[in-house]
């Protein structure tokens, strides 16, 4: 029987009928391989009629509104580029309504045929009329929406490539397939949650809440159904961290516990005191180091709260104790930085500094790497360079890794089994709020710089539209009047690489002979080699290059205290953490700074919002929870390449009591019976499903 169980549900789709190779190909591409896939293919939306209404019914105070309609008409107005706009109207019995695209114009001029039937979601606006901006839009068949109409029946929605719709695969299609598996596989649907979580949280057995999810009788059905699966997808997540916090808790035999002398005079050769937060995080950071637990801390701060020399007095304390370090930086420059930092406040005291980078003379590179074995050198530092095959410490008790969201847990773990089991330290710029850092870093502890040693300038920015630019070209004039330097930040987006870097280049040529010829401008992208790139930022720390015009390489990192001016050309195309980041480059100094966000209208609302929250806050954490809300975890933590599982149907904030919840139980589970084994089912699935991350948790 529990052979049968698996093999239905891990058949391919092909399985079912109706789905023959082509189909199975396509869904393929969609991420669906077999029966369970399918299943776990949850419906996008929902019409139903609590919100689906008429168009002579919309009011302002609608709020989001579906209507059902035919499309009657549409096309591009305005002018080609930036004030482009795409119209559709469409009509129900009793009105007109006209929706409005500001982006995407050709898109979805293709996209619509007279005549069809299409549900429009989105928030009411009035401009003489109704209006609906920028909805989201689903094609239906005619059927759908007679029988919305007709039984007020709940009808579910799937998102389809247009691949999928061109075999009949769009929401009917997949209705069909999936009503189809569903009864194919329903009796044989194991539950695997266990029965005391089920009970306790209310939750929908598995079998009855795939059919409330993709057949709903009623909506409060279908919350419940919904509810099941993102606890499940949460309670998967945590229980995965779990298992990495169990692992990572046991005894590593590693006690950095005789902190004194070194580490003493260490702290008397500071031209500074500590800030009350810095000695709170270093009180933090010596219990770990001394207990015989391995460390596993993330200490976030924001640029220049005083992190770095909190990281190395870290390594003082190491070292004192008799073992090496290792610091890791995402690039090169900021390696370099590090060590440029460290040389100075380290060596005096005898302990011995190396830079690994990633292409240098063969001599000094075998020279490192014999110090490094042989433990003459104490603290090695580098890019990931670090991690590579045949670089060898003798004694690894301590590793540091700067600007953890550039590095994922493999690298962390890599650069963690070069030791016996070192301690960990992780340091960010980008923080995200204390209780999300704890539920989505489960595995770390948490330490937050919240003050730096500087008050932080006031930074003052605005908005502004390129036909402003010659004004802001003026006040930049008097910046650098009075000894100052600028930045101008120009976007260069992967996808459209080689376009971007030409613009940037013309425009570099353009300001150069032109507004600025009077001063030195200088150009640092991404795709220069990295002696050119030195070349410049030397420059431009130096101050014999007084604007510099670049990619977004200078966003971590770069520390030119003398820079009060930055202008960010297209600002709409940047994230809002990433704008923030780069901002953080001026105002480093005492002198008032100025940031220009530069966008030509018509802005998304989201583009809005994202400058608006920079006009209004410099506060790292405010904005990073915005920027969370905006984006969702995907997008703001790359989740693939820092190891979290991609969440298909939560949100870490919208979401957030289920996640505490969530994580409570599956702490609990792993606390009291680390193996699993009283719920063996519960266990296949974890393995299954995260087994990588099991496995690197091994690794810990
Ligand atoms: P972060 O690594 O968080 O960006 P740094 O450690 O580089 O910050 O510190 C920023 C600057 O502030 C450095 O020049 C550092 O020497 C200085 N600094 C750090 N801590 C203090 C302190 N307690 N008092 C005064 N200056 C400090
Ligand atoms: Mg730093």
């Amino acid at each position: 029987m529990a052979l049968l169980t698996e093999n239905i549900l891990k058949s391919p789709v092909q399985f079912i009928t109706g789905v023959g190779p082509k189909r199975a190909e396509i869904l393929l591409n969609a991420g669906i391989r077999t029966v369970e896939e399918l299943l776990y293919y949850l419906p996008r939306r929902y019409l139903d009629r609590s919100t689906v209404m008429k168009i002579a019914e919309l009011t302002l105070d609608s709020g989001e509104v579906t209507i059902i309609g035919k499309v009657v008409r549409f096309g591009a107005v305005g002018a080609r580029g930036s004030r482009q706009r795409f119209i559709l109207y469409v009509a129900d019995e009793t009105g007109l309504v006209e929706a409005v695209f500001f982006q995407g114009v050709n898109y979805w001029s293709k996209f619509f045929k007279e005549g069809e039937r299409v549900a429009l979601s989105g928030r009411v606006t009035y401009y003489n009329k109704p209006q609906i901006m920028h909805p989201a839009v689903d094609r239906l068949n005619l059927e759908d929406g007679e029988t919305f109409w007709n039984t007020g029946r709940i009808i579910s929605l799937y998102s389809s490539s247009e691949e999928m719709k061109r075999y009949h695969l769009d929401s009917r299609g997949m209705r069909k397939i999936i009503r189809t598996a569903l009864g194919k596989a329903s009796e044989y649907i194991a539950e695997y949650l266990p029965e005391k979580i089920l009970t306790e949280r209310g939750l929908m057995p598995l079998k009855e809440a795939f059919e409330g999810a993709h057949f709903p009788n009623s909506m409060e059905d279908r919350d419940r159904a919904i509810r099941r699966f993102k606890y499940e997808e949460l309670f998967f997540f945590q229980l995965m961290l779990a298992n990495r916090h169990h692992q990572n808790s046991q005894p590593s035999g590693i006690q950095s516990d005789k902190v004194g002398e070194l580490t003493k005079r260490f702290v008397g050769s500071l031209p500074f005191k500590y800030t009350s937060s810095q000695l709170e995080v270093l009180s933090e950071i010596r219990g770990d180091m001394e207990s015989e637990k391995s460390m596993n801390r993330l200490l976030q701060g924001e640029v220049g709260s005083g992190k770095t020399v909190v990281a190395l007095t870290a390594v003082v304390m190491a070292v004192e104790s008799g073992y090496q370090a290792a610091l890791m930086a995402p690039t090169e420059i900021l390696a370099e930085q590090h060590y440029l930092t460290a040389k100075p406040l380290l060596e005096p005291l005898g302990i011995k500094v190396g830079l690994l980078k990633g292409y240098q003379r063969k001599d000094m590179r075998t020279d490192f790497l014999s110090k490094l074995a042989s433990g003459e050198m104490n603290l090695a530092v580098g890019t990931h360079a670090l991690i590579q095959e045949g670089v060898e410490f003798s004694n690894l008790g301590l590793a540091i890794i700067d600007e953890q969201h550039r590095f994922g847990v493999h690298q962390r773990y890599r650069l963690r089994s070069k030791g016996l089991s070192p301690d960990v330290l992780v340091m960010t710029a980008t923080p995200i709020p204390r209780t999300l850092a704890l539920t989505l870093y489960g595995d770390l502890d948490v330490s937050t710089i919240k003050e730096g040693p500087f008050p932080r300038n006031n930074i003052s920015t605005r908005y502004e539209t390129t036909r402003h630019l010659p004004r802001i070209y003026d006040y930049l004039r008097k910046e650098i009047a009075r000894g100052h330097q600028a930045y101008i930040i120009y976007p260069l987006i992967e996808e459209s690489e080689k376009v971007d870097l030409r613009a940037a280049e013309s425009h570099y040529m353009q300001l150069k002979r032109g507004d600025f010829r009077k001063y030195n401008v200088g150009l640092l992208h991404g795709r220069m080699k990295s002696d050119e790139k030195e070349k410049v930022m030397k420059e431009f720390t130096e101050g014999r290059i007084q604007i510099l015009m670049a990619t977004t390489v200078v966003e971590v990192g770069v520390d030119v205290h003398n820079a009060t001016f930055m202008i960010i050309e297209n600002a709409e195309r940047f994230g809002l953490a990433q704008l923030h980041q780069l901002r953080g480059r001026i105002g480093r100094s005492g002198d008032q700074s100025y940031c220009y966000l530069i966008s030509d209208p018509p802005l998304s609302r989201e583009a809005r919002r994202r400058i608006r929250h920079l006009e209004e806050s410099q506060d790292g954490f405010e904005i990073a929870e915005a920027d969370l809300e905006i984006r969702g975890t995907g997008e703001f933590f790359g989740a693939r390449q820092h190891g979290l599982p991609e969440l298909r149907y939560t949100h870490p904030i919208a979401d957030q009591e289920l996640l505490q919840v969530a994580r409570g139980d599956a702490f609990k589970l792993i606390e009291r019976d680390p193996e699993m084994n009283d719920c063996p089912a519960l266990y296949r699935r974890f393995c299954r499903e995260y087994k990588d991350k099991v496995i690197l948790a091994d690794v810990g």
